[in-house]
């Protein structure tokens, strides 16, 4: 199924302009999100990002690939769990089951150019203030102005770097680039998530030696919620010849502190032991996430995610909205795209009719997309991802 209704023509760059709606971030949410809008008939909008379209997935270690597998499925009404836009398959167009960062971050730019979504790249929102009911986005040249402004500027660019003495020693698994030709034959892995996992596997490809730590025990979770446990792929990939012979998991071992002396680093987990390294260890620990830079603009829930209404607008701030992977309502939690492109319905239509734009037709077609999802009520966590 296709919808009927037409993308917008672009924008001229008109820093006087007060746009509708302003969307920071072009990664698969602010993208996402933006074609929701075009659908649903909102004429003024732009898009920016302080990089280019995808950058945080064309900064993904050249090996990594989604865990999530794209399927063309859209032909029996089933969207294809990477899409992010009703009649779109990454699967159809791109031929790939497992794509890597860079794949995904072109695909990406394609969705920008065929829906002709207005964009602004190499721009940084530097702060956001409301005054008078306008938003203002203050960026390195400009003044950016709105009504309505959706955050999506996701958690690849704001890892977690804390968490235990030492840490600003060890290296994030988002800053490399690429497993492959990271020097080293020893390696610590502290987190053993899917990052962690990923660049064990990677590393062990390779024929290194690679310990993996993790407070918990990720690999032995019964949960088939892909945000709770490893997916699938992931266990296929543990199950690798060098995977089994490379690798050693220690689970339920939370570091306490990392130490270099004389060139060897020290990992030391909670309970006093100690394990050492040559090479830097490396930190897959997660993301504190974006949100913690518009923390101002929205009421903070027990757990420190952003407090939502029912359409994921600030309960404090109106006009301000949260699209991606740090949407929170009560237990459930977005952070996969199949998951969160089901609020992007919920978000266009909450402010195309605060700006008295009709949109029952767009809701049907939302819905019958799982875009629209707007009862959370009937839900325990795992029926979100099923
Ligand atoms: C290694 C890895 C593997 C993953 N695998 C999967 C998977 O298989 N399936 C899945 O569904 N999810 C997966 N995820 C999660 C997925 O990547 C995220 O859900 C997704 O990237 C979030 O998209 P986003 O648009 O919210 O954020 P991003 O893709 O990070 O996009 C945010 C954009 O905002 C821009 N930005 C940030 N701050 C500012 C600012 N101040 N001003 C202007 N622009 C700004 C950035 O440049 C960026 O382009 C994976 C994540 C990682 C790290």
């Amino acid at each position: 199924m296709q919808t009927s209704l037409d993308a917008p023509s672009s924008e001229e760059e008109n820093d006087s302009q007060v746009y509708d709606v302003i969307i920071v971030g072009a990664g698969a949410a602010g993208v996402g999100v933006a074609i929701s809008l075009a659908h649903v008939g909102i004429e003024s909008f732009l898009l920016v990002d302080r990089d280019t379209v995808g950058s945080s997935f064309s900064s993904w270690p050249k090996e990594t690939r989604f865990i999530t597998p794209s399927f063309p499925s859209n032909s029996i009404g089933m969207l294809d769990l990477n899409s992010i836009a009703i009649g779109i398959s990454p699967a159809f167009s791109m031929k790939i089951e497992h794509p890597t960062g860079s794949e995904y971050a072109s695909h990406l730019q394609d969705l920008v150019d065929y829906f002709e979504l207005p964009i602004r790249e190499n721009t940084d929102v530097k702060e956001i203030q409301k005054h008078d009911e306008i938003f203002h986005l203050e960026t390195e040249n400009s003044i950016l102005k709105a009504k309505n402004v959706i955050w999506a500027a996701g958690e690849f660019q704001y890892p977690r770097l804390t968490g235990f003495d030492g840490s600003e020693l060890c290296r994030h698994t988002a800053t490399v680039s690429d497993y492959t030709d990271l020097p080293g034959d020893d390696f610590i892995i502290i987190g053993g998530y899917e990052s962690g996992i990923d660049a064990a596997y990677h590393l062990a490809r390779t024929n290194r030696k690679v310990r993996v730590f993790d407070k918990n025990s990720p690999w032995g979770e019964g949960s088939s919620d892909p945000s709770i446990s490893l997916a699938t792929f992931t266990f296929e990939r543990m199950r690798d010849t060098s995977f089994e012979s490379n690798v050693e998991l220690y689970n339920d071992n939370p570091i306490s502190s990392v130490r270099l002396i004389n060139d060897v680093y020290e990992v030391k987990t909670e309970d006093g032991k100690k394990f050492r390294s040559k090479e830097q260890p490396l930190l897959a620990s997660g993301f504190i996430g974006s949100h913690k830079f518009v923390s101002h603009l929205f009421d903070e829930r027990d757990d420190g995610f952003p407090l939502l209404s029912e359409q994921d607008e600030s309960t404090i701030i109106p006009g301000m909205y949260l699209c991606g992977p740090s949407v929170r309502h009560d237990n459930h939690d977005f952070c996969f795209i199949y998951k969160y492109r089901q609020r992007f319905g919920i978000v266009a239509q909450s402010i195309a009719s605060s700006l008295g734009i009709e949109t029952d037709e767009f809701v049907e077609a939302y819905r019958g997309w799982g875009m629209y999802l707007d009862d959370l009520s009937c839900c325990g966590q795992e029926c979100l991802t099923c």
